[in-house]
């Protein structure tokens, strides 16, 4: 192997950061990738250039809807993050990341504590079997309360919120914030946008509160833990290793989620809550093996992350982007791949070529030259690969457990400003559908109406303005017209008017006829003859 990983696998972490909308994802997301050294200006995001929320559209919206891949690196561990969408109709979205991640930011708002969305992702996350940390934002808002987002995690959740810091200071006078493990202060610099901090001895008016809290997370710790049981009720000192260790394994197993507590708009915390994505959520040698089957011979197969084994990777992501084209996110759960190399795309049975390998970084992308077990990167080159498909090694079809996409809930119809731009928006929507498995466009043989289908009014608002960006096609969505046909052999009392007649068999065949409403009173009547057309289905007639 010519090429060396950058990072060994335990100093791995492929995280998301999920949250309610407006809890401060997008803000949390660009401090870290700031303090990650990878952004060199707060605010970029929001000013325009592209991050996180690359496209415009989220960022008129504030929501974020991809879920592209950004990497950083953050005290010698490579930190992946998956982005994920926080709008409800984007859940199926938050399932496809859930997959491939190992470990999951929980952002609150220390105002509201846990909202219906936090509720959503966190049901999601615990299917998927996603160790957490919680990170309670907004420490600067007014009515902040971080014993009241612990008690909402606890109540609303039902899991083991195990508080591992406390803020100093809420409001306008959220300082800082205590580390419990470590039992020392973290006051903030307000003129230094959080870059710096001084770690200094817990002032005295909070020693009390602090000693009290850290017995809490103590306690909580040696309901799980026979050392830490033992050490604590002998009131022997615990080293703070020996606290960590036992929070991580808690973490890792589901039993516990540790808290932090933070200000992201105020550059307050960020720092210590990426110490504990570090320290408390999984590297990929700590997550369960990865189920596959062997498309020959039908047996299963277990991945583990190890670099020498055949490539297995699944595809979670298709994006277009602006400069290099159809970009592939995947994520690698055993042995390397190459650029310029050819993998099979399993679920499909077709052998494709990587052309390239990126890794996407906050504002600038990297070419690599191989890609190792446990990280995630985008390939140039697989034209046929959807998301969800598995790509192997070109002698060993595996297919990994694939991903569940739910059916559209709304369906709309859609039709270009100008004829002219009809084409060009069958070109969009086969793209958009492409990237996106939960969009459906279909053409209605009956009406000839085009139809849009997905999970909600907001997908496919950003559907059709994304067809407007990126493909230059302007259309209106309206309800779908239906294709009505009825077979009368009583008289039909239209509420409408038939106003011309397309088709006739005979008296009584086929007559297939487009109508439009008049006063009520003047029926028509036809016997034995199929009446139909396209029409809105209120014109729809009653048949007495
Ligand atoms: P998202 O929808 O979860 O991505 O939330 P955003 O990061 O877009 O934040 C929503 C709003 O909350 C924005 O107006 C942010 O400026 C604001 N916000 C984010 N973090 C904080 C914070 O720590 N304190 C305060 N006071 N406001 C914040």
């Amino acid at each position: 192997m010519a090429n060396k990983r950058e990072f060994p696998l335990e100093q791995t972490r492929n995280i998301g950061i999920v949250a309610h909308i407006d809890a401060g994802k997008t803000t949390t997301t660009e401090r870290i990738l700031y303090y990650t050294g990878r952004i060199h200006k707060i605010g970029e995001t929001h000013d325009g250039a592209s991050q996180m929320d690359w496209m415009a559209q989220e960022q008129e919206r504030g929501i974020t809807i991809t879920s592209a891949a950004t990497t950083a690196e953050w005290k010698g561990h490579r930190i992946n993050i998956i982005d994920t969408p926080g709008h409800v109709d984007f859940t199926v979205e938050v399932e496809r990341s859930l997959r491939v991640l190992d470990g999951a930011v929980v952002v609150l708002d220390a105002q509201s504590g846990v909202e219906p969305q936090t509720e959503n992702v966190w049901r999601q996350a615990t299917t998927y079997s996603v160790p957490r940390i919680v990170f309670v934002n907004k420490m600067d808002k007014m009515g902040a309360d971080f014993d009241y987002s612990v008690s909402t995690i606890r109540d609303r959740l039902q899991a083991n919120a195990v508080a591992v810091q406390m803020p100093i200071g809420a409001e306008d006078e959220f300082e800082g914030v205590i580390d419990l493990i470590e039992m020392k202060a973290d006051l903030y610099d307000e003129d230094e946008l959080g870059s710096e901090w001084d770690t200094v001895d817990i002032p005295d008016e909070y020693k009390e509160t602090a000693q009290k809290h850290r017995d809490e997370m103590l306690e909580q710790l040696a309901d799980l833990d026979e050392d830490i049981m033992e050490k604590y009720l002998e009131g022997e000192e615990i080293p703070v290793d020996e606290i960590k260790a036992a929070i991580r394994k808690a973490t890792l197993n589901l039993d516990i989620y540790p808290v932090f507590a933070g200000s992201a708009f105020k550059n307050k915390g960020v720092q210590m809550m990426l110490d504990g994505v570090n320290d408390f959520l999984p590297s990929p040698l700590d997550v369960p093996a990865y189920k596959a089957t062997d498309a020959d011979t039908g047996e299963e197969v277990e991945l583990h992350a190890d670099d020498e084994a055949p490539f297995a990777g699944l595809a979670f992501k298709i994006a277009t982007d602006p400069f290099v084209g159809r970009l592939t996110f995947f994520r690698v759960y055993t042995g390397t791949l190459e650029a310029g190399s050819y993998v099979l795309n399993a679920t499909k049975d077709k052998r494709e070529r990587v052309g390239r390998l990126l890794q996407m970084h906050s504002n600038h992308r990297k070419e690599i030259p191989e890609v190792f077990s446990g990280d995630i990167a985008a390939a140039i080159g697989l034209k046929n690969t959807t998301t969800g498909d598995s790509l192997t090694a070109t002698d060993r079809p595996l297919i990994l457990e694939s991903m569940e996409f739910p059916d559209p809930v709304i369906q709309v119809s859609i039709e270009p400003n100008s004829k002219a731009d009809q084409d060009k928006m069958d070109v969009a929507l086969q793209k958009l559908a492409e990237e996106d498995p939960t969009f459906k466009a279909e053409t209605n043989q009956e009406t000839g109406e085009t139809l849009i289908a997905g999970m909600g009014e907001l997908h496919l608002d950003i559907i059709v303005d994304r067809m407007k960006r990126e493909f230059n096609v302007e259309a209106k969505v309206g309800a779908p017209q239906v294709a009505y046909r009825e077979t009368f052999t009583k008289k039909v009392s239209a509420q409408g008017k038939f106003v011309r007649q397309s088709g006739g068999k005979g008296q009584y065949g086929d007559v297939w006829v487009e109508f439009e409403p008049t006063e009520e009173g003047e029926g028509f009547s036809f016997e034995n003859a199929i009446v139909g057309g396209v029409v809105p289905r209120e014109y729809i007639p009653a048949v007495e």
